[in-house]
């Protein structure tokens, strides 16, 4: 096999990677928090590890894949203050928290679907492991790490620095937190403003609690991803991913947590994309330059030029390594749309060129494919691969307009180059990934009712009434408003 190398941000460097059961490899990757649309940022991180996940079992692994989903515990600002995220959108709303939770869930699985994105071998919520949490939580606090004031548990930092190296993920040297975290003035009972919660005590108004030695409540945001990929994946396992933003302090608490309660490291490389970013700042709600998944596809968000299919977006991902930020412009996807038709119409082309058995085997077809697969193994870098890919497509092109043949051994290679890998292991499938059927709907009527406007601007309202009476026989209404047509199905 291929040796795969892969960037580990905690030694930060690339390092050979081996699973710790081959061919067994465990990998968790934090999940969305479902209370709102899922947006690009999600998309990114979805894609990163998906083709991450595609390539290892590409490459000969079987993968057990976790991704969670936080539905309880991430309070705003990341902090250990203020209201539970999913709790707070159910108060606007006036739902219940699950059911905020089930509605951006199922969001969140159609999008995903959409850009190609394979479920994982598990999904746990964070909801259905409070008692995996609790007895987390004890082993923390039998170790010696963790306090109990008030019903609320909190991390103890500084102990933990005593002993271990607090901040070696993210770089953050304690002194520094010192000086730079701020105390909340006597409102927090921590003993230290950057402790954190592993277990708060809820007030009155808070919906979702569990009991617990303590008190009634609910976890800390951390807690969960050491609990549930340790339960899933084994007290060491080999790769944990997320988006860059979860490093601290999320990922550098579930460090901490994880080596208080066991002693060791848990993770053995750990693994983060970068973000997409909108003319070089972040992309955030309050900036106003954020884009969700749905206005991406339908063309609605003011900064779009036009709607770009899923599969245009996946493209434009994977034209910039995960480690380097990707700068959101239309133009870069209208060249990301090009560049995908490209390569699907070659990959077409192919089945057009003759197959001769006299013909010699091209080298050059060879080199190829080990540039892209040395890419991959090369800390996954997909723009040098998909560079490589369009020599192929410049390879075939050159060789249809010379109306050339090729060798058998060619025709193989090229299924390999142009078919196999895009859409296996890049999941670049060749519809354009607009599966649902109401999308397929709206585009079909969208047609139909320009085929009936266009009847009426030539005053054929014979043909016009027709249309209209076709559709109501298949249950669908049409109106005629001052804002232009609507239309609606009725029960029959
Ligand atoms: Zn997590």
């Amino acid at each position: 096999m291929q040796p795969i190398h892969l960037y580990n941000t905690l030694s930060r460097k690339k390092e050979f990677f081996e699973p710790l059961h081959p061919p067994m490899a465990g990998m968790y990757v934090c999940g969305p928090t479902v209370y709102g649309d899922p947006h690009l940022g999600h998309a990114r991180s979805a894609i990163t590890f998906d083709v991450l996940y595609r390539f290892l079992r590409y490459m000969g692994y079987q993968v057990r894949y976790v991704r969670n989903i936080t539905d309880v515990g991430h309070l705003e600002n990341d902090a250990d203050e203020g209201e539970d995220k999913v709790a707070k959108k159910a108060r606007i709303e006036r739902l219940e928290p699950m059911e905020v939770v089930q509605y951006y869930n199922n969001r969140y699985h159609d999008f995903m679907r959409m850009l190609q994105v394979l479920p994982p071998s598990i999904e746990p919520l964070a909801s259905g492991h409070i008692i995996e949490q609790i007895e987390f939580i004890k082993e923390i606090l039998i170790q010696g790490f963790g306090y109990e004031v008030n019903g609320s548990v909190y991390f103890d930092v500084e102990k933990y620095n005593q002993f271990h190296q607090y901040g070696k993920l993210s770089g953050r040297v304690l002194d520094d937190l010192r000086t730079n975290t701020r105390d909340l003035e006597g409102q927090s009972d921590k003993r230290n403003p950057f402790d954190f919660a592993l277990w708060k005590k809820a007030t009155p108004e808070h919906i979702m609690c569990w009991p617990s030695p303590w008190s009634i409540g609910f976890p800390g945001w951390h807690l969960e991803c050491s609990a549930m990929s340790i339960k899933y994946l084994g007290e060491t396992f080999d790769i944990h991913g997320g988006g860059m933003d979860l490093l601290f302090p999320h990922h550098e608490c579930e460090i901490a947590q994880s080596v208080a309660a066991k002693g060791h490291e848990t993770v053995r490389y750990w693994l983060h994309n970068n973000m997409i970013t909108n003319n070089g700042q972040k992309m955030g709600k309050s900036l106003g330059n954020f884009i969700t998944l749905e206005e991406m596809f339908a063309g609605t968000h003011k900064l779009l030029a036009q709607a770009y299919t899923p599969m245009t977006v996946r493209f434009f991902i994977l034209q910039a390594h995960y480690r380097s930020t990707l700068d959101f412009s239309n133009d870069a996807l209208q060249a990301a749309e090009k560049g995908l038709k490209r390569l699907q119409s070659a990959a077409k082309a192919v089945s057009g060129i003759a197959v001769q058995p006299s013909v010699p085997v091209s080298p050059e077809l060879q080199k190829y494919k080990e540039e892209v697969i040395d890419a991959l193994c090369d800390d996954l870098n997909t723009p040098i691969a998909l560079a490589h890919l369009f020599d192929v497509v410049r390879w075939v092109n050159s060789t249809v307009d010379k109306k050339g043949a090729i060798h058998p051994d060619d025709r193989a290679l090229l299924d390999m180059l142009l078919i196999q890998i895009p859409t296996e292991v890049l999941g670049l499938s060749d519809s354009d990934g607009h599966t649902s059927d109401v999308e397929t709907l709206n585009g079909l009527m969208e047609m139909i009712l320009e085929a009936r406007a266009q009847a009426k601007e030539r005053k054929d309202y014979a043909a016009s009434d027709a249309i209209r009476d076709r559709l109501a026989a298949l249950g669908i209404s049409v109106k005629d408003t001052k804002e232009g047509v609507t239309w609606g199905r009725f029960k029959k």
